[in-house]
């Protein structure tokens, strides 16, 4: 048997007519780039997550960098970060001069609370959170030192659209949310697009301008802005799948339940899930001390597996400067060298899933 580790062709083909119906419907129009159909996402994305504006853009890392600029962050500034996320996080940040500076995480891969005060400095003008692979961070936590000290945060979204803390849907947390719809994220697009949500005014209009040349009226530019614009044809698309997330995260959380129950190897970390959580299993990541024996094992046997993500941001050769060095961040670079992603993506069947268990299950360990 072959399972890839993500394939996105059955979760398109369950909704195929709806998608072919609002393409086309777009390309009659006429009319491609900010009109109807992204404004009537733009609305119907505010009310799914429970917020008052949404401001659509070109990609997930356009949305942090803007959120960011929106701030107004700029050079010689700091930022907070998880040191356990993928590089585009931070690269929203340092995009506009500010410096990352990273914080650990706990057991369940997210930015640890705990960590977060010492972190803060007179420089400090944002705190960056990840709900990581799906999962969401601590918030009760994180807020109660962010509003102690008075610190805007930021919530990076791309991997938990529909993820649930005590009741609350992660993006309605902080001053400005973050998403990415590229095409492998639970509400995927099928090109680059991305989000901000909020419910600061002032915010979303600083981000529509920006996004637009920095125009609110046309030839009328108000500050030097970027082009990064969510196309007509791709907010067709995110409407249709947006009435569908639901019923997506179901399924994901479907195949994460048969692996959390099924998966029993004491040589294999199954992840954890922190109390009062709904994680929307973006990503299901393992751990184990001999990942790259693990991961030829199974791919022997036809099982394609990921790792998200090899190399942590501050050892990225593309942050040299910040002049990192292995073993500042311990908790995160032994993470970096355990974790392995198993085949997780829509419509996958049980009896792949069961094949999956399988093979993990009958890994011997020496
Ligand atoms: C995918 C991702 C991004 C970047 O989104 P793009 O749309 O690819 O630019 C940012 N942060 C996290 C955590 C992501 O997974």
């Amino acid at each position: 048997m072959q399972i890839p580790f993500n394939s996105l062709k059955p979760g398109y083909e369950r909704y195929r007519e709806e998608y072919i119906a609002a393409v086309t419907r777009v390309m009659d129009s006429g009319w491609y780039i900010l009109g109807e159909e992204l404004s009537s996402f733009e609305q119907e994305f505010s009310t799914w997550l429970g917020v008052d504006f949404t401001v659509g853009v070109n990609s997930g890392l356009d949305a942090l960098t803007l959120a960011f600029r929106a701030l107004g962050i700029k050079y010689g500034d700091e930022v907070i970060v998880p040191a356990n996320t993928y590089i585009a996080s931070v690269l929203g940040v340092t995009e506009n001069g500010a410096v990352p500076v990273f914080v650990e995480p706990t057991q369940y891969y997210n930015i640890d609370p705990d960590k977060l005060e010492i972190a803060i400095t007179n420089k400090t003008k944002a705190i960056l959170v990840v709900h990581l692979y799906g999962q969401p961070c601590d918030m009760d936590k994180i807020m109660e030192v962010a509003n102690k000290y008075n610190i805007p945060v930021v919530e990076d979204c791309a991997q938990s659209h529909g993820a649930v803390y005590k009741g609350q849907k992660t993006g309605t947390f902080g001053k400005i949310a973050c998403f990415s719809f590229f095409p492998t994220k639970n509400l995927g697009a099928f090109g680059d697009a991305g989000a901000i949500a909020t419910n600061d005014k002032t915010i979303a209009d600083k981000v529509r301008i920006y996004r637009n040349y920095g125009s609110e009226k046309k030839y009328y530019n108000k500050v030097q802005g970027v082009n990064s614009r969510l196309d007509e044809v791709q907010a067709a698309l995110l409407k249709v799948k947006l009435s569908h997330l639901d019923e997506i995260n179901k399924d994901r959380l479907r195949v994460a339940e048969a692996y959390l129950k099924g998966i029993k190897n004491p040589k294999i970390y199954l992840p954890k899930i922190l109390p009062g959580v709904s994680s929307v299993w973006h990503l299901f990541v393992i751990r184990t001390l001999k990942r790259e024996e693990l991961q030829l094992y199974l791919e022997s046997h036809g099982i394609h597996t990921q790792i998200h993500y090899p190399v942590p941001p501050h050892l990225s050769e593309a942050y040299s400067s910040l002049n990192h060095n292995y073993g500042d961040l311990p908790v995160t670079e032994k993470l970096s060298n355990e974790i392995i992603s198993l085949p997780l993506y829509n419509c996958i069947s049980n009896d792949e899933i069961s094949y999956v268990i399988s093979i993990l299950n009958a890994w011997e360990y020496r």
